[in-house]
């Protein structure tokens, strides 16, 4: 007959044996121990919460989420957010929905401005916590979805700071087009070594983002950063295929230009300078340690 008897079918329900086959298949070699790694998520808008929605699907350890604003009525043309949640701070509402996909997933929910003081002693001391002797902080990767410079840059000097390793993320204005980036403090470009076009133009970004006047977006552009964001920390984290230095989305010519980003000797941030003084005295050891591999 043409009706399929699905009774006859095995049919898996772990979500999990879909994601170990990478390891079957040797595309990685231990998917399992993403449950070991902890995220943190910076701006938790049209890039961050499906950021944070993929990481959870795939089992993420831990997701430390960071936001000040609440949920309006106006994200709902972007993926994630519901009606229902409209007054929620976005990092509660992101708890809410996540922890139903996924209650393996530890979720910490940060409802602050990363560039007040408070905010930001409060983001320092949450991405060290959990320190261990592999690494300096309790995060393996910070990722930057926030929509401003000024965020951008309070990111890059916690992570200039800290010695950590993180990802930053943007769609532009009028939704079109979008980036991502990798930036290891001492190693590649901080935020600061390479001002982007706004500034070196010398036009003030908060003139550009007025109040009341409406940024353009596109959930679609929005779904497609951040998934080129979250395959890049899942490269990052699993350790398989190249992790891109930095990669550009352009829809309307469906152009992706990729390229690299050293960092600059005069950088304005004088972390970002000790981070390169500190990579440059760890050269040798680095490449004994290369060679023995
Ligand atoms: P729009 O600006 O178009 O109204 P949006 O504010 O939701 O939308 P998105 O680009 O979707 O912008 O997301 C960026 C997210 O980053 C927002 O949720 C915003 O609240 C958050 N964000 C920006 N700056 C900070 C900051 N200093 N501290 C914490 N969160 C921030
Ligand atoms: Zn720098």
């Amino acid at each position: 007959s043409k009706i399929k008897d699905m009774s006859a079918e095995v049919v898996d329900n772990n979500p999990y044996s879909r994601l170990m086959a990478l390891q079957r298949m040797g595309v990685v070699e231990n998917y399992e121990r993403i449950r070991d790694y902890s995220v943190a998520i910076v701006g938790i808008g049209g890039v961050g919460s499906v950021a944070a929605e993929m990481l959870t699907r795939c089992g993420i350890g831990r997701l430390l989420l960071y936001d000040y604003d609440t949920v309006e009525l106006a994200n709902m043309n972007r993926l994630f957010f519901r009606p229902e949640q409209v007054g929620m701070t976005k990092t509660d509402a992101a708890v809410q929905t996540l922890s139903g996909i996924n209650p393996d997933v530890v979720l910490e929910s940060y409802s602050l401005n990363i560039t007040t003081v408070k905010g930001f002693e409060t983001f320092l001391a949450s991405l060290k916590a959990q320190s261990s002797h592999e690494r300096s902080t309790g995060v393996d990767l910070v990722l930057s979805c926030v929509d401003n410079y000024e965020a951008r840059m309070v990111v890059n000097q916690a992570c200039n700071e800290l010695g950590q390793t993180w990802m930053e993320s943007g769609v532009s204005e009028d939704a079109v087009s979008g980036h991502i980036q990798l930036l290891v403090p001492g190693e590649t470009a901080c935020f600061a070594c390479a001002p982007p076009l706004v500034v070196a133009s010398g036009v003030d970004e908060r003139t550009l983002k007025r109040e009341g006047v409406c940024a353009a977006s596109l959930p679609t552009t929005m779904g497609v950063v951040a998934g080129l964001l979250v395959q890049n920390a899942l490269k990052y984290l699993l350790n398989f295929g190249q992790v891109s230095p930095y990669l550009g989305y352009n829809s309307l010519k469906d152009y992706f230009p990729a390229m690299e980003m050293r960092p600059n000797p005069q950088c304005l941030n004088p972390a970002c300078v000790h981070r390169q003084k500190e990579y440059m005295e760890s050269k040798p050891a680095r490449d004994a340690a290369a060679k023995t591999k």
